[in-house]
């Protein structure tokens, strides 16, 4: 029972960014991540990048 701890700190962050407007989300969910980039590319036919960031590891940038 203790090893399924693991399983519920493995959660990231998924960086929505269009690269055509200011458009731009963080989601805890992939699932949400996806269906907002896929709205918005459907809706504006905009070009959009999806991205997972690891919050165990620190950013270089900002
Ligand atoms: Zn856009």
């Amino acid at each position: 029972m203790v090893a399924m701890r693991q399983f519920t700190r493995m959660v990231g962050v998924f960086h929505v960014v269009c690269h055509e407007c200011a458009f731009e989300g963080l989601y805890e969910r992939h699932a949400t991540a996806v269906s907002e980039r896929d709205e918005h590319a459907r809706a504006c036919d905009h070009r959009m990048t999806l991205l997972e960031i690891d919050r165990s590891k620190p950013l270089s940038r900002a």
